[in-house]
């Protein structure tokens, strides 16, 4: 996997003195190589990625829709490439470990009984739905 960033004039006109005056930053677009698997190395701007990145190692993931064959591709990524990125301008969300009700760890093991009853809770769709809805949404 490799990536590489080069400004690209967004239009050929941006060249002129009064493109560079004008409205800093909005005439070039960053341009990110990366590498489908099928098509192999794509272009795309910014606006074409989106990344993810874990609030605990800072390292993630970015995903973009490949422009020739259109897979969604989604590649890991060591914390430095997806610091390149996010300064590329690339959105970005975080995600944490979700908030849960910590484990009880006097509560007893999970025994057969427990698995039956959960065997048959999992039948029952409308206990589902009513456990589904109490989670927080
Ligand atoms: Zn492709």
């Amino acid at each position: 996997m490799w990536l590489n960033f080069r400004h690209a004039l967004k239009s050929a006109g941006a060249a002129s003195d009064q493109g560079k005056d004008n409205g800093e930053g909005h005439g070039d677009m960053t341009t990110i190589r990366a590498t489908c698997g099928t098509c192999g190395d794509v272009e795309l701007t910014t606006i074409d990625v989106q990344v993810m990145i874990s609030e605990e190692s800072g390292e993630g993931t970015y995903s973009f829709r490949c422009p020739h064959c259109q897979d969604v591709v989604v590649k890991g990524s060591p914390r430095h490439t997806i610091d390149l990125l996010v300064s590329a301008g690339v959105r970005y969300s975080t995600w944490g470990t979700p908030v849960e009700a910590p484990l009880d760890p006097m509560a007893p093991a999970f025994d057969y009984d427990d698995l039956l009853s959960f065997h048959a809770f999992l039948a029952d769709d409308a206990a589902v739905a009513g456990a589904l809805d109490s989670l927080p949404h």
